[in-house]
This record gives structure tokens, C-alpha cells and sequence, in this order.
């Protein structure tokens, strides 16, 4: 009977609060720079025009329905999910060196990795950047892998610390597990140049480290696909003949599909010797990945598989989306700009230039925690404690209350 009554409560997730807490705001002008998601400039979440298409698409289709998917997803998603990711010119895809299964969005991807390095190779140490998503260290630790950090953001210089991320590198223990975001970092929003990228990743090579890159925002960043993808398909190149690489492709920010929770999960190998068979190799692997989602999910979700598999193979929905991209990073951008300009008009002391030069949905403002709770409490901006300001919730609308608001916390 009081089996679980010494069960500990755990505080409530720090983003999902921030929410909770602005519902019960009553002020008129508040703003939401917590949570990681696209707000058009009147502040409400936009559903793309390609995937408003596509669910008419799906409705229309004389076979309709909701039957089970395969264990491992659907195909017309996964292959082309691939192509987006490798490129059209991928050597790994010419050579059939990759695994692809959908998983539940980019979180179910990450812990579909876990389970399977879990089985595989448990004592490999996983390295994640200083600081990173939150989420990564649950992911990872839950499943009993043992976690290290390698810097990441220099907090005086407002910059990628790339000495300290070399040398975490190089001390790193052979064979380690690195996970690298794709692009747009969260929550810095700072991004490695294509000059450090190829540094980072040579070092990598060099210790023959496995890479896994989280991918939750490719198109977002810069609005277009392949340049999102530079980190991914240099490190494939580089790592060819070393380590298998792991990719896991979120479709929430892309394509707007956050609670559809579509994604896959993409394992490449590296050439074989001669005598060994790709195709029993990948079959194998193929067979341990049903397994984690057989147990964990049975099937994973058909709806929003269904949709991305429209825009992604329909020529005219996939012009549509890559448009849809373009208008969401362009506001964005934007948006980073009207906030930087309206600091330096205030003569807010310090140097704003990094709002602008971060990329993707975050901007890591430098405010300090104190800052961020009077932020919240006399102005009704919230945001992330760390200082994390989720661009996508400014328009224009508020981004000058914004601007007041972090000029008065500063000064
Ligand atoms: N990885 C990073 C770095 C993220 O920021 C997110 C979402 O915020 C994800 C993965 C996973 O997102 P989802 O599970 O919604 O696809």
C-alpha cells in the first residue's frame, strides 16, 4: 500500500513552467521567448502552406486511413528523409551504406540511439557540448550511458570556446561518443564556421571518435537545406573509412509539425573490409532498431509521417516547403536584427552584435538569471533562466516593449 508514497517529486520542467506561469499572467503585454517554437509576426503558430496542402492531399485519398504503420516506419518517408539530410550526391547513399527508420520525432530518435549504443557499446563515453539541449543528458543517462561535456561557449567572448572543444577532443578516451548539433545550436544559437567545422571533425577523426548529430533544425537556421547540412555531409566525408556516424532528423521546427512528432533515425556505416557483408551488417542493425520500437512504441505515429512523406515526395508541395523555410528564417532574421538596432538605439551598455551573428530559433542574450526573473516579473517577458530568448516569439508587434524592457533589466 505505501510502496510509492516516498516517491520524490521532481520539480516541474523548467520550459513547460514558463508557460504554465505566463497562462496565469494577466497583464496585456506579455511575451513569450521560452519554448523552441515558430510564432508568425502576430505571435500565433503558423501551419506551412505545403503542409496544409499535403493534409488535403491525405484526406482526399480514396485509401485513407489509420492502420498501423511498419515497425520501422514508413518508407516514403524515411528514403527521402535521407536524401534531404545526405544530399543528392551522398556517397553513403550511392553505396547503400545507411539504416534509416522513422522514430518518434528528434527526441525519440536520440532515444532510439541510446537504446542502441546502450546494447552495443555500453561503456563508451557520450560527450555532449557545455551547455546543450537538457534533454540530451536525460536522454543518454537514462539509459545508463555515462556522460562527459566538451566546451562549447566561451561566455566572455560571446563565442565557440574551439580551443577547449580541440583539446576535449583529443583527451577524450579513443573511440568516444561526440554529440554535435547539426546546426543551429541549442541554446547558444553559435554555430562552428565551415573553416572549424572541418577543424572539429578532422580532430575527430583522428581519435576515431563516433559522431552522432542531432538534427533538429537543417533549413531553419540559414532557410536552406543544404546549407544546414554542411556539418552533417563533412562529417560522413570525413569519417567514411573511420567510425559509423549517426544521424537523428527531427521534422518539428522544418516543417512546423512540433506534436506530430515525426522524425528518423539514420545510421551510416563506414566502408567494410571485403569480407565483410554490408547487407547482413545493416539487416542486423535494422533488426535491433524494430526491437527498441516494438518495445517502446509498437508502431511509430502515422499521421505526421503521412504528411512530411506528401511534401517531401510531391515536387510541387517540396518548392512550397523549401519557401516555407525561407519565410521562417527570414523573420526570424529579421526579428534578431529590430532587437539588436533597438538596443543600440536605447544605448543599452554592453555589445548586442551576437543577436544577430547566432543563428537559428535561440539567441543566448547573455542576461543573467537575475535579469531574466525581473525580466519576467516587471515586464512580462519570459524566457529561459540561462538566458536563452526564443527569437521566433518576437514580432513586431513587441519586440520594442522587448527592447525597453532588457535596456531597463541592464542598466
Ligand atoms: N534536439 C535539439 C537540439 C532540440 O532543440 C530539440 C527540440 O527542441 C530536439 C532535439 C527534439 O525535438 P523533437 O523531439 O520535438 O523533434
Amino acid at each position: 500500500k505505501t510502496i510509492f508514497n516516498n516517491v520524490a517529486l521532481l520539480p516541474p520542467d523548467a520550459l513547460f513552467n514558463i508557460k504554465q506561469r505566463m497562462s496565469q499572467d494577466s497583464r496585456k503585454m506579455k511575451v513569450d521567448l521560452g519554448i523552441g517554437a515558430y510564432r508568425d509576426d502576430s505571435g500565433k503558430p503558423w501551419v506551412l502552406p505545403s503542409v496544409r496542402e499535403a493534409e488535403k492531399l491525405i484526406q482526399e485519398d480514396p485509401d485513407y486511413n489509420h492502420e498501423y504503420l511498419n515497425i520501422t516506419g514508413l518508407t516514403s518517408l524515411t528514403d527521402p528523409a535521407a536524401m534531404v539530410l545526405l544530399g543528392q550526391d551522398s556517397l553513403a547513399l550511392k553505396e547503400g551504406r545507411t539504416v534509416s527508420v522513422q522514430s518518434l520525432s528528434g527526441t525519440g530518435a536520440l532515444h532510439m540511439a541510446a537504446s542502441f549504443y546502450s546494447t552495443t557499446c555500453k561503456d563508451k563515453l557520450v560527450y555532449l557540448s557545455d551547455p546543450t539541449w537538457a534533454n540530451h543528458k536525460s536522454i543518454f543517462e537514462g539509459k545508463g550511458l555515462k556522460t562527459a561535456t566538451y566546451p562549447y561557449w566561451n561566455a566572455a567572448s560571446k563565442s565557440l570556446d574551439l580551443e577547449g572543444y580541440l583539446n576535449a577532443i583529443k583527451t577524450a578516451p579513443q573511440g568516444s561518443i561526440f554529440v554535435l548539433h547539426a546546426c543551429a545550436h541549442n541554446p547558444t544559437g553559435l554555430d562552428p564556421n565551415e573553416e572549424q567545422w572541418a577543424t572539429i571533425l578532422k580532430a575527430i577523426v583522428e581519435k576515431e571518435h563516433m559522431v552522432l548529430f542531432d538534427s533538429a533544425y537543417q533549413g531553419f537556421a540559414s532557410g536552406n537545406l543544404n546549407k544546414d547540412a554542411f556539418a552533417v555531409r563533412l562529417g560522413l566525408e570525413l569519417l567514411a573509412d573511420v567510425t559509423p556516424v549517426i544521424i537523428c532528423q527531427s521534422f518539428a521546427k522544418n516543417v512546423g509539425m512540433y506534436g506530430e512528432r515525426a522524425g528518423c533515425f539514420h545510421l551510416v556505416l563506414p566502408h567494410q573490409d571485403e569480407f565483410v557483408k554490408m547487407a547482413d551488417v545493416k539487416a542486423a542493425i535494422q533488426s535491433q532498431l524494430a526491437l527498441i520500437t516494438r518495445s517502446e512504441l509498437s508502431t511509430p505515429p502515422a499521421y505526421g509521417a503521412k504528411i512530411v512523406a506528401q511534401v517531401l515526395n510531391k515536387p510541387e508541395l517540396t518548392k512550397q516547403w523549401h519557401a516555407d523555410m525561407v519565410t521562417m528564417s527570414s523573420r526570424i532574421i529579421k526579428m534578431r536584427h529590430l532587437l539588436r538596432d533597438a538596443l543600440v538605439s536605447l544605448k543599452t551598455p554592453g555589445n548586442w552584435d551576437h543577436i544577430v551573428d547566432q543563428t537559428g530559433m535561440f539567441s543566448y542574450t547573455g542576461l543573467s538569471a537575475e535579469m531574466v526573473q525581473r525580466l519576467e516579473k516587471e515586464h512580462a517577458v519570459y524566457m529561459a533562466s540561462s538566458g536563452r530568448a526564443s527569437i521566433a516569439g518576437l514580432n513586431s508587434g513587441n519586440v520594442e516593449h522587448v527592447a525597453k524592457a532588457i535596456n531597463e533589466v541592464v542598466n
